[in-house]
């Protein structure tokens, strides 16, 4: 599974110009590959009409609400991105979480919303440069797994895709060593296996992001627990993107 999160880009007249280069570059897939795209909300719709014959592609949400209608000025509910057609949504992105306050327990309001629309949840998790350098990166991600996920049972676990994205990676160049995201993912997955079950645990898509990119996606990708990849800056770019889906075969 690979995702690409546009953020709040790109401009209006470059919207159409690469959803059409993306759905293209990524039509001739093996089945069981996935890949989603997250614009803008205002585009969602629009996106879905341009690329509706392209089984491998789905379209979704970069945030949602945790109520389903009301007072909630500039929100969206899950039951409106079903409403559109979209089929996921992102929750937890390092930058709600900062920019916008999201705490790990609103984000688990958010998580119970989306599940129960019939989102599938992209959840991300990761931790700041801080905390890697006073090694707590495992503790960070196991409270935010714990506060936001562990309320689900495993039949709500298979609508949670999971993204390990190290806060200190994102939009910074700087990518996480291949080893470095195998520990961590290997590490959420035992986490899945003791804290609900196994088959849960192997069942659930473990994506990496943080300034992944062609040049690096091979062996990221190639890591056992590495189940795909979040990508921000270079899924703006149709042919790294394409690229990157490729090198998840
Ligand atoms: C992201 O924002 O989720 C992300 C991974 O961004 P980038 O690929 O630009 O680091």
């Amino acid at each position: 599974m690979i995702a690409g999160n546009w953020k709040m880009n790109p401009v209006a007249t470059d919207f159409e110009p690469l959803t059409r280069a993306i759905s293209e570059g990524v039509q001739d897939l093996a089945p069981q590959s996935e890949v989603l795209l997250f614009p803008p909300a205002l585009y969602i719709s629009k996106m879905l009409k341009l690329t509706n014959n392209n089984v491998h592609l789905s379209v979704g949400g970069q945030n949602c609400h945790h109520e389903p209608k009301g007072a909630f000025t500039g929100e969206l509910a899950p039951q409106m991105l079903v409403g559109i057609g979209a089929k996921h949504v992102i929750l937890g992105h390092s930058e709600r979480r900062k920019y916008f306050g999201e705490s790990n327990e609103f984000l688990k309001s958010k998580v119970d919303a989306a599940i129960e629309a019939g989102l599938t949840a992209i959840y991300c998790c990761g931790e700041s440069l801080d905390d890697r350098d006073a090694n707590q990166q495992q503790s960070v991600v196991e409270e935010q797994i714990t506060k936001a996920l562990l309320q689900l049972s495993s039949e709500q676990f298979t609508q949670i895709v999971i993204a390990y994205e190290p806060v200190w990676a994102i939009g910074t160049g700087r990518t996480a060593s291949p080893e470095q995201a195998q520990e961590m993912h290997r590490f959420i997955r035992a986490l899945l296996a003791e804290k609900i079950d196994t088959r849960t645990a192997d069942a659930c898509r473990i994506l990496y992001g943080g300034s992944m990119k062609p040049s690096n996606a091979i062996d990221l990708l190639a890591q056992p627990d590495v189940d795909g990849g979040l990508i921000g800056g270079a899924s703006l770019k149709a042919a790294d993107f394409c690229e990157i889906v490729k090198a998840a075969g």
